[in-house]
């Protein structure tokens, strides 16, 4: 057994980058825990990703306020998924940014059904969420001039989902990675590609930024980039057989030995992961051959529940 792979306590909380440069970090990495962050300028504030719930955001935003009292004037959403977006109208007054692909997503898939999340994600209070989708939108890039400092905002290409982007802080090297990072917990990669999403990451590496701040999981450097990486490429590899071999997804997710990475919590992603690594074999475009993710969601539940996950 690999001890890199071993799930490692961490400090949650705010955690500062670089000067004036801040990771909002939970403690766990499970579903709807995720990671947020803000800059601080001199007349404003930006702020990564909003959270799952309403309570959760206003405990984010309190933070901030603890350090600045600065009007947040843009929020940035790395990607459509609601424990990244469902707390938008938190920060109301703030302009949102984020890619075009986000903003039609998030508008069509709306909030999911709160009876559901609140049977599955019994320890979340969804009540009051909401779709505040962005008001502005790019494609590949965007700078924000903010002071003298670069903000820039990129697109690769579909990977996690079909619009996440990276806000990468060049001169201080930062990257928040949003979910192309998940570190100590499964990558979900229902949306997206995983042919696309291992692109990406090699693209990421090659800004050679020195800290990253994942969509779940501690802060860490190149090395957490690798062990999500690792994930990847081996479930891409061991689905790949299993397709070959003419396995439904049930079966192969349930055949396929995780190894190390059982270590990792919410592993029935496995589940979620081979549905759409069948529809990447047969060379399917994730915008067009979408899952039903709260039918998936469901099955991976009670698959986990039954102990065949
Ligand atoms: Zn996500």
């Amino acid at each position: 057994m690999n001890k890199e792979y071993t799930v490692p306590t961490w400090e949650p909380g705010i955690k500062q980058l670089a000067p004036n440069i801040y990771a909002y970090i939970q403690a766990k990495a499970t579903w709807y825990w995720s990671n947020a962050g803000f800059i601080v300028g001199n007349d404003y504030v930006v702020v990564v990703d909003s959270l799952a719930t309403v309570g959760l955001t206003q405990r984010f935003k309190d933070e901030i306020r603890k350090i600045t009292d600065k009007p947040i004037r843009y929020l940035i959403n790395t990607h459509h998924h609601g424990d990244h977006t469902w707390g938008n109208h938190v920060f109301a007054g703030a302009i949102i940014i984020s890619h075009n692909y986000c903003r039609h997503e998030a508008i069509e898939t709306g909030i999911m059904d709160p009876g559901l999340l609140n049977t599955i994600f019994t320890e979340f209070d969804f009540r009051g969420i909401a779709v505040t989708p962005a008001d502005i939108t790019f494609d590949k890039q965007l700078t924000l001039h903010m002071d003298e400092r670069k903000v820039r905002l990129l697109h690769f290409g579909t990977g996690h989902t079909a619009g996440d982007i990276i806000v990468h802080l060049p001169e201080e090297g930062v990257i928040f990675a949003g979910d192309f990072i998940f570190l100590y917990s499964t990558p979900l990669g229902m949306e997206g590609s995983f042919a696309g999403w291992l692109r990406n990451l090699d693209i990421m590496a090659n800004l050679g930024a020195r800290v990253y701040v994942p969509g779940h999981g501690p802060v860490c450097g190149v090395e957490g980039l690798n062990l999500c990486r690792d994930y990847l490429v081996f479930v891409q590899g061991e689905a790949k057989k299993r397709f070959d071999k003419g396995m439904t997804v049930d079966e192969a997710a349930k055949d396929i030995d995780l190894g190390q990475f059982k270590q990792w919590p919410n592993r029935e992603r496995i589940l979620a992961n081979v549905e759409r690594l069948w529809r990447e074999s047969r060379g399917e475009d994730p915008t067009t051959s979408k899952l039903n993710v709260a039918e998936v969601f469901l099955r991976m539940d009670t698959m986990a529940k039954a102990g065949e996950l």
